[in-house]
């Protein structure tokens, strides 16, 4: 891409250049297979008397460059398209059927979040946009396609987003991780390389007389707070802007905030030494998409249970089924009357009895399973499921090697309560408590087998041993 001045005597010095560089090295420069295009007051008239010295036909913007759109004034919700498109042509090519819903957890985290960020990171992605990119990614989470409705997703999507640092599944929220990755290339803007670009954008929009009233800054300025004038901490030290006396007007919050500055600036004493931009809390000026990302995130709602979900080497399917049962969405009789789509939440083998969680997992022809398990220190499961639950995070601390042992088991009988329970509505198999046993037994050693070397899984085995 060439940028030049609309006049005669610069295109026809361009032309002279490209043709001895054609001379030079015997490249052939195809003219009419590249375009020439106007921008800002160039009249039309000028724009073909241009073009006509190169040979090349006249175009306009918008223009796919280096695979994004180009363009000089705000992109259309439209040429934003072809990112949600990329994301779903990109599933009808595995065989999204036969996998299971911990694999297709990988594949939207790993692959399909990561598709759009060459283009996050350059171009202020809108709400309407982002969400057309969400659809593709939850319709291969949930339903293993490119399309499903809202009655396909069991959670909200806004769960799915949750940190695994919060416990949850990890899922990129691509409107916070596209504004990280822009406010790295900012930071590179200011801390990074000198390179021709950066000097052009600090002449150009940040030099004595910054030109941050430009429509194209108008996106980074929210995430920018230093371009506004008074936004330095030098200049607010010496202008005492911070003293203004607007406390009896500011809201409870603004007032609390208020207060954060006063505290951070009391602590902050000036030097001669250059300005440090950073992002993180210390000095350092490295920037990690990744720990903005964690520092921006909200931690959301936090339900019990939530440092043993991810601590066990369960299959990955069997953590996101302890998950979705966590959030009390599991796909019970009673939930499916709930939304209408079975008349009855009766249990079809206990009349008048609804078949919940509590009642599939605790209370059903399955739980003898518990009192098998329970001499070796469970909590009491008397009637709740979420008694159970909430017991998984209470006593010993979730790292404790016997905590983490107690959150297998119990997590390996929940699995084979739903297995088994899988099998007797679907198959008519109604399993015996010591065929559901082994089935306990076989699932817990393959995850011992599964399970890092570094982990001490002699006591299960033992546990197992003693039950079969
Ligand atoms: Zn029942």
């Amino acid at each position: 891409m060439l940028i030049l001045r609309a006049e005669h005597s610069q295109v026809r010095h361009l032309r002279e250049f490209l043709d001895l560089f054609s001379q030079a090295t015997g490249l052939r420069i195809n003219f009419h297979k590249s375009t020439f295009v106007p921008v800002g007051g160039v009249t039309a008239e000028l724009a073909s008397d241009l073009a006509s010295i190169l040979g090349c036909p006249v175009s306009s913007l918008p223009q796919t460059y280096l695979g994004l759109p180009l363009s000089d004034h705000k992109l259309p919700a439209a040429a934003l398209e072809f990112l949600s498109f990329k994301i779903s042509k990109r599933i009808p090519g595995w065989r999204t059927s036969l996998l299971p819903i911990g694999e297709r957890l990988t594949l939207t985290t790993a692959v399909l979040s990561a598709l759009p960020s060459f283009a996050m990171s350059v171009l202020p992605i809108p709400k309407g946009t982002l969400s057309k990119m969400d659809r593709p990614r939850r319709a291969m989470f949930w339903k293993a396609k490119d399309k499903c409705s809202s009655g396909d997703c069991q959670v909200a999507w806004d769960y799915v987003f949750q940190l695994r640092s919060v416990s949850e599944l990890g899922v990129i929220d691509l409107g916070l991780q596209n504004k990280c990755l822009i406010l790295k290339a900012l930071h590179g803007l200011f801390t990074g390389r000198d390179s021709p670009w950066t000097r052009w954008v600090k002449h150009s929009y940040l030099g004595t007389h910054p030109q941050v009233a430009t429509p194209a800054w108008n996106p980074p300025r929210g995430l920018l707070p230093f371009l506004h004038p008074l936004a330095t901490v030098a200049d607010t030290l010496r202008s005492g802007a911070v003293e203004v006396p607007l406390v009896h007007r500011n809201s409870a919050a603004a007032a609390v905030e208020m207060e954060f500055i006063h505290a951070c600036l009391s602590r902050i004493s000036l030097t001669s030494s250059p300005d440090i931009h950073f992002v993180s809390l210390g000095p350092s000026t490295d920037f990690s998409t990744g720990s903005v990302y964690r520092s921006l995130h909200s931690s959301g709602c936090i339900v019990p249970g939530k440092d043993v979900n991810w601590v066990c080497f369960a299959p990955r399917k069997v953590r996101v089924f302890f998950w979705i049962l966590r959030l009390h969405k599991t796909r019970t009789r009673a939930l499916l009357h709930r939304i209408g789509c079975v008349p009855s939440p009766d249990c079809p083998f206990c009349p008048n009895r609804p078949k919940d969680t509590s009642h599939l997992f605790v209370g059903s022809p399955l739980c003898p399973l518990w009192s098998v398990v329970s001499p070796s220190g469970l909590p009491h499961v008397d009637a709740d499921v979420s008694v159970l639950l909430d017991a998984l995070s209470e006593d010993l601390p979730p790292m404790h090697p016997e905590a983490r042992n107690r959150v297998r088991v119990i997590l390996a009988v929940l699995w084979t309560v739903w297995k088994s329970r899988n099998r007797m509505v679907f198959d008519a198999d109604f399993m015996s408590t010591p065929c559901i046993l082994a089935l306990l037994v076989d699932h817990l050693r393959l995850w011992v087998v599964r399970a890092p070397s570094r982990v001490d899984t002699s006591a299960l085995l033992t546990w197992c041993q003693a039950i079969s």
